[in-house]
Formats: structure tokens, sequence, C-alpha cells
């Protein structure tokens, strides 16, 4: 095995299903964990040099990694750092992308901070939140980056981009569309202010009201999408085999308002979603999918769908990342019988290539 760098640990043949939350997938040739920007680069300077492909790792809570592994070099990025400095009214929040991403919104909710509540219990790195602009109850992390510090695979050299610079959309980003895989992500910097929190959900707004809170604070709010998000089996948790998923499998898609009207006539219905400021209709891609004829529970071999979200794929305990695939395909299939609508997937695939299953998945005729 060759030495990546004298200051970086390599491991050989590491099965990588224990690595995600999905818990599918075979091994990486190589593995290294970088716990500073300096081995980042080491390992990436490494893999250009020895023409080794590379992929980068966070918490790995929206992969689909191959049964066949990834050839190449994992990188795992580590690298930790927590900071809070006060500006005037604001407070600056920088953190290393190895920081889980929890412990972040945590310590920013701790002292009051609003901006970053409705994303609790997401799993993952901080460093990975940048990559598909991670949103959840009417909040997502473009609102708050002020600066992502990178490392440009093309060129080898430190970048700071200014959040206006990553492209941000509905869970996307420039690091997910044109320059997916030339940046490693080694801090992420937020801009927060004391504040109320952002009531944008009816769910969030039941929730407290059920609690019988009227004047919420970041903390109550953060309680709350908690609550809610382990009813659905959106927060990682062991002994609840509903959380063993990427969480969401595919976006929501959005649709015109013509193909709405041709919707809501075919199905006799009237079709939820969020109007978008051009007219256009963000649909809950968990309703489609219901209505096409999945039930919560739903089982495919030891792949299936949550019993708490339609929208997470599980694994039942040894499905392959075929078995996964597979049972994506047939729900991508049978909602575009339906609907016409070719869902989008929302996790990243590692070690497929051209495989026909991911191929189809990302298609898209709307
Ligand atoms: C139970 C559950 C609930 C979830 N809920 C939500 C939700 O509400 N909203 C939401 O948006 N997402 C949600 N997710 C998806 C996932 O948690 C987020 O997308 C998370 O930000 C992924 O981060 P990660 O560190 O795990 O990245 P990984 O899964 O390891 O990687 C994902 C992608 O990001 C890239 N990447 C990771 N780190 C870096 C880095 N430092 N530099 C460059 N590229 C990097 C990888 O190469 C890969 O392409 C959920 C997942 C689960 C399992």
């Amino acid at each position: 095995m060759p030495s990546v760098d004298r200051t970086l640990a390599s491991q050989a043949d590491v099965p990588l299903a224990p690595l995600t939350t999905l818990g599918v997938g075979g091994r990486a040739r190589w593995l290294v964990r970088a716990q500073t920007a300096d081995q980042t680069a080491a390992a990436i300077k490494w893999s250009a040099d020895q023409q080794v492909p590379l992929f980068v790792l966070g918490g790995g809570s929206n992969l689909v990694v191959s049964d066949e592994g990834f050839d190449g070099l994992v990188l795992q990025v580590a690298v930790a750092g927590l900071e809070f400095i006060a500006e005037r009214d604001r407070t600056i929040v920088r953190a290393g992308a190895g920081e889980p991403w929890d412990d972040v919104v945590s310590a920013a909710v701790s002292r009051g901070l609003a901006g970053l509540e409705c994303l609790s219990g997401i799993p993952g790195t901080t460093g990975g939140t940048p990559i598909q602009n991670v949103g959840a109850y009417g909040q997502d992390v473009s609102r708050t980056i002020t600066a992502v510090t990178v490392l440009d695979r093309a060129t080898g050299a430190t970048r700071v981009m200014a959040g206006t610079e990553c492209g941000f959309g509905y869970r996307s980003s420039r690091f997910k569309g044109d320059d997916a895989g030339r940046f490693v992500v080694c801090d992420v910097t937020f801009s927060l202010a004391p504040g109320a929190p952002t009531l944008a959900y009816p769910d969030v707004i039941a929730e407290l009201e059920g609690r019988g809170i009227t004047a919420p604070t970041v903390s109550d709010a953060r309680e709350a999408v908690l609550a809610i998000r382990r009813r659905k089996g959106m927060v990682i948790d062991a002994a609840d085999p509903d959380t063993r998923s990427v969480g969401s499998f595919f976006m929501n898609p959005v649709v015109d308002a013509d193909h709405r009207g041709r919707l809501a006539r075919a199905r006799d219905a009237k079709i939820p979603g969020y109007e978008l400021p051009d007219g256009r209709l963000k649909v809950p891609a968990a309703w489609l999918i219901e209505q096409s004829g999945f039930a919560r529970g739903y089982s495919s071999g030891t792949a299936g769908i949550s019993s708490k979200h339609p929208l997470a794929i599980v694994n039942r305990g040894g499905a392959t990342a075929r078995d996964v695939l597979a049972l994506a395909v047939q729900i991508k299939r049978q909602v575009a019988d339906h609907f016409g609508v070719w869902l989008r997937p929302e996790p990243a695939f590692v070690g497929f290539e051209d495989d026909p299953d991911v191929a189809f998945l990302q298609e898209t005729v709307n």
C-alpha cells in the first residue's frame, strides 16, 4: 500500500457501508481521514500525482455507495474547529468541515442565535451542508453562509468563496452542479444574529402551539423541529430502523402551471404544493409517491420505504446498493407513469460508472 503522506495514516481495503447512514456498498481501495486543511491538501496532491480517483466523504448521510465500492482514494474530511466571533449586531460562526452539523446548530441555538434552528437534527458534517444547500422547515444554509473555504483540485490552491459565489438553489449549488467534485470544503462561515426563530412551516407552528408556547425562542423551535423529525424517522437513531436511509431519496419536483392543471384533472384532485414566485408549483414528492401506489412501510426484499415517511428508502438489514437502486427505479417509473413527473434523486452515487439504473434515476424530462 502506498503511503499517502507521512503525516497521514491511510488504510487499505476499507468497508464503506459502516461510514454511511444507508449502510450499503463495498470497499474503498484506500481511505484517509484528514484532520487539517494541510492533510486534506496532501491527500488531494497524492491522488493527483498518482492519478488515483478521489472521492470526498463527509458524514456519509447523503450517499449511495455501489456494491463494487470505490477503486480509488476516499478522503474523509474531518477538519475540526468551531469559533464564534461577536461583531456589532451579529455573530460570525466559523466551523471546520468535519464538525458534526447538529453540534454547530446546537451551539448556535444555545447562544440564542437565529438562522439555523430549523436545520436541527440533520445528520452529516458542516462541510457537507453547502454541497446541496441543506434545508428544512423554511430555512436553508444559503441564507446564512457568508463564505466557504475550499481547496481547488484543479489548481491545488486554497480559495475563500463568498456565499454569493456558491450558486445556491433548491438542494443545489455549484459544488453539486457544474463544479461537482472540483472543490473540497475545508470550513464554512455563517453570519447569525440573536432573534426570533423562523416559523414558516405549519408543522412547526402547530408543534409549538401544541406545547402551549406563544412566543417561541430559537431553542423552542429547535426542540419542536427535533420532535417532528423524530416522528418522521429523520433523526439518526440506531434503535429506529426507519432512520437507515439517506433522508429524502427524491427531491420535490417543480411543475409549471400547465402540467399542474393536467395533473389535477388526471387525478381529479387538488395537487398540494408550494407556489413559487414565478407561478410554478413545488409538489411534495412524498405525496406523488403515495398517490402512485406506494404505502409507507412498503417492502421490496431487504429494501423498503420507511414506515414513517414515504420519501425515505430504507435498508431493512442486509440490503445491497442494487436493491436500493431497484426500488428507487420502481418508484420513479411508477410516479412517471401516474403523473408524468420525473423525480430526481437527492443523494450522491459513488462508484457507479455508466450504471444504467443511476443514469435513469438522474434522467429528467420535466
Ligand atoms: C435521516 C436523514 C435526514 C436528512 N434530512 C435532511 C434534511 O432535512 N435536509 C437536507 O438538506 N438533507 C437531509 N439529509 C441529507 C444529508 O444529511 C445532508 O445532505 C448532509 O449535509 C450531507 O452531509 P455529509 O457530511 O453526510 O455528506 P456525505 O453524505 O458524506 O456526502 C454528500 C456529498 O457531499 C460531498 N461532500 C461532503 N463533504 C464534503 C466536503 N468537505 N467537501 C466537498 N464535498 C463534500 C460528497 O462528496 C458527496 O458528493 C438527511 C439525511 C438523513 C440520513
